[in-house]
């Protein structure tokens, strides 16, 4: 017999899939790194597992404790199927303009929802990372894993996502492409393939209404620069320690829109069913190896962060999408 003892042990060894149909005018092969193959959708369910080990390790997290983070949904969801391998308790808070179906898709795996309002400081009692914090505070034994800050996070990549690509791609990647909102991801696999590889360069995919593109260029930290947007998962209003500025080369913003109607091309062109962030990344991975005229030599990898079915109401919805000016 051929078995995992629970889903979690299928984690990770996602596939590397070329990408053939939306590639108007680049010359370079464009792989895609599709993580809505691991079990809970997402690339998130590497780094939840990594840190509930590692706060056990520690002994922050003990048996019969509660699991309460701050999540876009994603997080929640690697967090919750460890939870059940492992007899944990979960509570979710999530700003409220995350998509319906993530919250019921936490709440099927058995997590407790809490929905937050989205235009609030993040030093705000209401807003979603300082509810987490005070259940923790309240809560006896539960343990907030903070992936914004919990290095836990990039290490999981360094140690798997990471050498995968690295495997893959057989060592030709000279490009590196994903979207960056905690920043475990592009750090831990940017950190990993640029250590095998010092010429390699990382683009990280931000959003209009984030910080992280005037502080890569300038250092500072530009409140001018956050407003309200609509992309889900990447961009930023603070600077979480998981971000190492010192290995993404340079950072592109991609627009809601631009982003949306990708993700839908990647369903359609490709028969990637992706979520948002997807599009956004692949949006902008193209719009880079044009600019930079990238050749038949160059290899570029872009990480897709999750699956469509989180989005079904919003990007696969036409009625959603014009009402977004989206699509006429
Ligand atoms: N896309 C989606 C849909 C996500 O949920 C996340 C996680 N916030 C990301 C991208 C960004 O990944 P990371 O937090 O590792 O920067």
């Amino acid at each position: 017999m051929t078995y995992l003892n629970h889903i979690t042990e299928a984690i990770g060894n996602t596939p590397l899939v070329k990408l053939n149909n939306v590639t108007d005018g680049v010359k370079a092969t464009i792989l895609a790194k599709v993580e809505y193959m691991n079990p809970g959708n997402s690339v998130k369910d590497r780094m939840a597992i990594r840190m509930i080990e590692d706060a056990e390790k520690a002994g922050i997290l003990k048996p019969g404790g509660t699991i309460i983070e701050g999540t876009s949904g994603n997080t929640g969801m690697g967090l919750a199927l460890a939870a059940i391998a492992k007899g944990y308790k979960c509570i979710f808070t999530l700003a409220d303009k995350q998509s319906k179906e993530k919250m019921d898709i936490l709440r099927a795996v058995g997590a407790e929802v809490r929905v937050c309002p989205t235009n609030v400081a993040p030093d705000h009692p209401d807003s979603y990372y300082s509810v987490a914090k005070r259940l923790n505070e309240e809560i006896p034994n539960s343990f907030y894993p903070n992936q914004y800050d919990n290095l836990s996070n990039w290490r999981a990549h360094y140690e798997s996502t990471g050498p995968e690509i690295w495997e893959q791609s057989a060592g030709k990647i000279t490009h590196f492409v994903t979207g960056v909102g905690t920043g475990g991801t592009v750090t831990g696999i940017s950190r990993y393939l640029k250590e095998r590889k010092p010429e390699l360069i990382t683009v990280g995919i931000d959003t209009y209404g984030s910080v992280f593109k005037k502080y890569k260029e300038t250092g500072i930290f530009d409140e001018n620069e956050i407003y309200s947007y609509a992309t889900e998962g990447i961009g930023e209003d603070i600077l979480p320690k998981n971000v190492d500025f010192d290995v993404i080369d340079t950072f592109l913003k991609v627009t809601d829109k631009d982003g949306a109607v990708m993700t839908r091309r990647l369903a359609k062109e490709e028969g990637l069913f992706v979520g948002w962030s997807s599009g956004t990344a692949v949006y902008g991975a193209l719009e880079y190896a044009r600019e930079n005229n990238l050749t038949e030599q160059d290899v570029m990898v872009v990480l897709l962060p999750d699956h469509g079915t989180r989005y079904l109401g919003k990007i696969y919805n036409d009625e959603w999408m014009r009402a977004q000016g989206y699509i006429d």
